[in-house]
């Protein structure tokens, strides 16, 4: 149930100045009090009404009163006198209530409010007034022919130098302002309402292409393949015309069934992915040349609700001009039940709510980065060790692994290093034109010679390796089973 109160700032213009604080009058803090009241209160959600709009109009007292009608609660906010001197004894905080009873219970609650809140000497309190015909007071003789419960409600007395210096504070009102709000709102069990960040349709998307791949393939394993082609088609339009490309493709997925058309009033061959022109059962949509123009057709159509910024494009959407531009900036709005205004794309309940659940789900996903993630191997492999030039056996926990194993791989350490690689190599042939090239052990000039040379002639390199001495070492086809004869092929040219 909506709560509603009518807020009255007593009296108008500059009237009853205290006695003790000569910068005081009692209309200037009912002013500042009963706006900084209708604020808090609106913070609960609570719709308020305020009987004047400008401090310095006045309105006669019954009227006040009777604005109530359709109101919870009627409140006309005071500061109490007693006659117009100073008295430092009397600073109770009271709230004169109907004789009927309908407004005592919250009107005590109030008073204590005020009590706790200022502090008074004296206990917040309630009174009735009698008058010849029904309530004394006018403001509540309006409230209650309206039938509102009606409380003219006293911020202790402008009389007591304390209590008016206590009012003549800004902040002190607005503490006063926001304990009273919250007496109501408890009073009629209106609990704060959280923050509910809405989702602008206008702006960059966030899901990425493949995220809303992987969204359609999970929701909707035969999906078309023209379909996934497409997804990059949202984005594009989207950012075309600064409407989130994300948000066009929730959308879609919606309206299409996950693109499974089942139950849908548009087919695929339409290329119409978000039920445009399905005004009424059984009616097909309208269709689109290319699904790039359906898609376009969407951009446009979701533009015309969220913003009232012209068209970058071409205007292909056929319902364009049917949209009050601008009537919903949020996806939460594009349903007519959830629009301010009563309008929207659709008349289903929740139906923003929808599209935000599959945003959301579709954002959620991790993105599979295009390059494949390192993954580090644990790697047992016997090669020739470089230091002892002996076959060893190397168990690496932390080394890295490119390419297929089956295809010929290399291992490399932490740092980058190639420590091991079975790249398929294809044997070449070189030729040596000096007598006494020496054969080595290893890769380089840090292994030892084996004493023979190659002398002039043709030779056969089976595998090529980095090392000290030379641009290249290679090894001789002749060594290849123990992998022990290397030459520089810095001396040799290749055949
Ligand atoms: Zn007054």
């Amino acid at each position: 149930m909506a709560i509603k109160v009518c807020l009255d700032a007593g009296h108008y213009g500059k009237y009853n100045r205290s006695p003790a604080v000569s910068s005081y009058y009692e209309s200037d803090m009912t002013w500042k009090l009963h706006n900084y009241l209708k604020k808090e209160l609106e913070a609960f959600g609570i719709g308020v009404v305020t009987t004047r709009t400008n401090q310095n109009t006045d309105r006669a007292l019954y009227e006040r009163g009777a604005a109530s009608k359709g109101c919870n609660l009627f409140i006309s906010v005071h500061s109490n006198a007693v006659g117009n001197v100073v008295n430092e004894n009397v600073d109770y905080p009271v709230a004169y209530v109907l004789l009927n009873g309908s407004s005592t219970d919250i009107g005590l609650k109030l008073a204590k409010v005020v009590e706790a809140v200022m502090g008074t000497a004296q206990s917040g309190r309630t009174a009735t007034r009698q008058g010849t015909n029904g309530e004394y007071y006018g403001v509540l003789r309006g409230a209650n022919a309206v039938g509102t419960p009606g409380i003219i409600l006293e911020h202790s007395f402008h009389t007591n130098t304390r209590a008016t210096k206590w009012l003549s504070s800004d902040s002190n009102l607005q503490k006063l302002a926001k304990a009273e709000a919250e007496c109501i709102a408890s009073y009629y069990g209106v609990t704060k309402k959280e923050e509910t960040a809405l989702t602008k349709i206008m702006g960059n998307a966030v899901a990425t292409v493949e995220q809303m791949t992987a969204y359609i393939k999970e929701k909707n394993p035969d999906v078309a393949q023209s379909v996934v082609d497409m997804i990059p088609l949202y984005l594009l339009e989207g950012k075309a015309e600064g409407v989130r490309g994300d948000i066009a493709f929730a959308q879609s997925c919606l309206e299409t069934g996950n693109f499974g058309f089942s139950g849908s009033a548009v087919t695929l061959d339409q290329n119409n992915f978000c039920g445009m022109g399905v005004t009424s059962n059984g009616m097909k949509g309208n269709p689109f040349d290319t699904p790039q123009l359906g898609i376009r057709a969407q951009v446009q159509h979701l533009k015309a609700y969220a913003s009232t910024v012209d068209l970058k494009s071409e205007c292909v959407d056929p319902r364009f001009k049917y949209v009050t531009r601008g009537c919903a900036e949020y996806v939460e709005w594009l349903g007519q039940k959830e629009n301010p205004d009563g309008k929207g794309w659709a008349a289903g309940a929740g139906y923003g709510a929808k599209i935000i659940t599959i945003l959301n789900t579709m954002i959620g996903i991790k993105s599979e980065t295009t390059e494949p993630e390192e993954v580090w191997y644990r790697v047992r492999k016997t090669w020739t060790d470089a230091a002892t030039q002996k076959g060893a056996f190397h168990s690496l926990e932390n080394a890295k692994r490119c390419a297929d194993e089956n295809e010929g791989y290399s291992v490399f350490d932490e740092s980058g290093k190639v420590i091991y690689s079975n790249d398929t190599f294809t044997p070449y042939l070189v030729r040596v034109s000096i007598e006494d090239l020496n054969i080595r052990k290893g890769p380089g000039t840090d292994y030892d010679k084996t004493g023979k040379y190659t002398g002039k002639g043709a030779f056969t390199i089976v595998e090529e390796a980095e090392g000290k001495g030379a641009s290249l070492w290679g090894l001789l086809k002749s060594y290849q089973k123990n992998r022990d004869g290397w030459i520089s092929l810095d001396y040799t040219e290749r055949v």
